[in-house]
C-alpha cells in the first residue's frame, strides 16, 4: 500500500499514491559549482526527479543557494552531525533536508531544525541507518536487526510528532537486502508517512543494480515505497537513475522512453546480436515514447513471442525482417536491419503514429519468415497452445496432428517433429504416438 500522507519536495509529490519518485545523489564536491551543476543537469536529463547533494562543510552550504537557483530539479541537502549546516541549508532554500535525528547532536538541536523547517515550509527526510542505531537498541540489533531498525525509525517518527511536525518522509537504510525488505514491510504497516527506499552501499553497477532490483523491486511490487535511490559505486550518478527507471518500468509503475526486449540468444543465433542490441539500445535513447522494440536472434520460432512489440527485428545470416505488432513489414539485408528499423520507427512518427505498410514488401517478408521459421519447434507459445488445446480433445488432436505432420510447408529441416515425451509438459497425460 502506498503511504497515506503526501509531501511536496520542490513541487514534486511524494507519497499518497503519487508516482514513485526517482532520486539520486551527486558524487562531486558540492562547492565545486561547475562540476556539481554539470552532474545535476546530467542526472536530470537521465530522468531524476530529485537530486541530493552532500553538505559536509560551510562552503557546501554556501554553494546551495546557487545550486538551488540553477538546478532544473529540486535539491535535497544531505546533512550529518552538524545541525548548523541543516539550518543553513534550509535558509539557502534547499527543497528538502535529509538528516538522521540520531546523529545531529541531541533533541534540542533537532527541535531547532524542525522549528526553522516549519517556518520555511521545508520538508525533511528523517531516517535511520543500520550502522548507527541508538545505544539502547544495540542489543535488539544483535538479536533482531529488523526490529531494531523499525524501532529506531518509529522513535524518530514519534519525535517528529511530538514536535508537531508532519512534513517528512522516512528512510531506513541497511546493506542487507532481506533486512531492507522485512523492515520496510513492517514500517509501512506502522506509519502513514512516505517511505524513501534504498539499499545502502549496494555495490558496483552490476551487483548493486541486482541487489537494488531485488530489494526495492520486491517492496515496490507490494506497493511499498514512494521514492527510490539506487546506490552504486560509480562516479556516474546518471547510472543510478537509469537503473531506478528500469526497475519502475519493469514493474509498470512508471513509463519512460522505449522498452527494449531482446531474446537471450542460443545456438540458433545467426548474426551479431550483441552489437545489434547495443546499437538499438543506444539509438532508442533519442526517443521519448514508451514504444516496445524487440530484437530476436533468429526467426526459427517465428515472431509470436514478440507479437506485442510495436517494432521488432529478427535476422538470419544475410537477411532479416522488420515487423510491427506481429506482422511483417519488410525483408532487409542483415547489415541494414538497425538502420531500416529506425527508418520504420521514424516513418511511424511522421504518419502520426500509424503504420504505413507496403503490401508487396510485407508479402515478401512474410514469405521469408515462412522459409526461415521452423514450425515444428516446440516453442513456449506452441506448448501453451497445446496445453490450452488439451482441454478439448478434438482441438488437441488437431494441434498435435499439425505438429506431427511431415513438415513440407514452412519447415526449416523438412522432418516431422520428434516429440520427446519425457521433456513435454503434456507427456503421458494427453497424447500417445499411435
Ligand atoms: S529467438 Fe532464436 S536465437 Fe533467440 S533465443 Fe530464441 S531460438 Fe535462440
Amino acid at each position: 500500500m502506498a503511504s497515506e500522507r503526501q509531501i511536496l519536495v520542490g513541487g514534486v509529490p511524494i507519497g499518497g499514491g503519487a508516482p514513485v519518485v526517482v532520486q539520486t545523489m551527486t558524487k562531486t564536491e558540492t562547492a565545486n559549482l561547475q562540476a556539481t551543476m554539470e552532474q545535476i543537469r546530467t542526472v536530470a536529463e537521465a530522468g531524476a526527479d530529485l537530486v541530493r547533494v552532500a553538505v559536509p562543510r560551510e562552503q557546501d552550504a554556501e554553494a546551495l543557494r546557487t545550486i538551488v537557483r540553477d538546478s532544473p530539479i529540486p535539491i535535497i541537502a544531505d546533512i550529518h552531525f552538524n545541525h548548523t549546516l541543516a539550518l543553513k541549508a534550509i535558509e539557502a532554500g534547499a527543497h528538502c533536508v535529509r538528516l538522521n535525528p540520531g546523529n545531529i547532536g541531541g533533541p534540542e538541536k533537532v527541535a531547532e531544525v524542525i522549528e526553522l523547517a516549519k517556518q520555511k515550509g521545508t520538508p525533511l527526510r528523517v531516517g535511520v541507518n543500520s550502522g548507527s542505531l541508538p545505544k539502547h537498541l544495540r542489543q535488539l540489533e544483535y538479536d533482531n536487526p529488523v526490529e531494531a531498525l523499525v524501532s529506531a525509525a518509529v522513535e524518530t517518527v514519534e519525535l517528529m510528532e511530538r514536535l508537531d511536525f508532519a512534513n517528512f518522509k522516512v528512510s531506513m537504510k541497511s546493506t542487507s537486502v532481506p533486512n531492507t525488505i522485512a523492515s520496510n514491510r513492517m514500517l509501512a504497516e506502522k506509519i502513514p508517512y512516505p517511505l524513501h527506499l534504498g539499499v545502502t552501499e549496494a555495490g558496483t553497477k552490476w551487483s548493486g543494480s541486482l541487489k537494488s532490483a531485488v530489494g526495492l523491486g520486491t517492496l515496490l511490487a507490494d506497493g511499498i515505497g514512494d521514492t527510490i535511490r539506487i546506490s552504486l559505486s560509480t562516479f556516474h550518478a546518471e547510472e543510478e537513475v537509469k537503473v531506478a527507471w528500469e526497475i519502475l518500468k519493469a514493474l509498470k509503475l512508471r513509463e519512460k522512453g522505449p522498452v527494449l526486449i531482446a531474446c537471450p540468444t542460443c545456438g540458433r543465433l545467426q548474426f551479431d546480436m550483441d552489437t545489434v542490441v547495443a546499437e538499438v539500445e543506444r539509438r532508442l535513447e533519442a526517443y521519448e515514447d514508451p514504444i516496445e522494440v524487440s530484437v530476436l536472434g533468429c526467426a526459427v520460432n517465428g515472431i509470436g513471442e514478440a507479437r506485442h512489440a510495436d517494432f521488432g527485428i529478427t535476422g538470419a545470416k544475410d537477411m532479416g525482417m522488420i515487423y510491427s505488432k506481429g506482422e511483417p513489414l519488410k525483408k532487409v539485408p542483415t547489415a541494414e536491419l538497425v538502420d531500416e528499423l529506425f527508418k520504420e520507427i521514424d516513418r511511424w512518427y511522421a504518419a502520426g503514429k500509424k503504420i504505413e505498410r507496403d503490401d508487396d514488401a510485407a508479402a515478401e517478408a512474410r514469405a521469408w519468415l515462412e522459409e526461415n521459421e521452423d514450425d515444428t519447434q516446440m516453442t513456449p507459445e506452441r506448448m501453451a497452445a497445446l496445453e490450452a488445446a488439451a482441454a478439448e480433445d478434438e482441438a488437441a488432436d488437431e494441434v498435435l496432428e499439425s505438429m506431427l505432420a511431415p513438415a513440407g510447408n514452412g519447415s526449416a529441416n523438412g522432418s516431422a517433429v520428434q516429440l520427446d515425451e519425457a521433456a513435454s509438459p503434456v507427456a503421458g497425460r494427453r497424447f500417445s504416438r499411435g
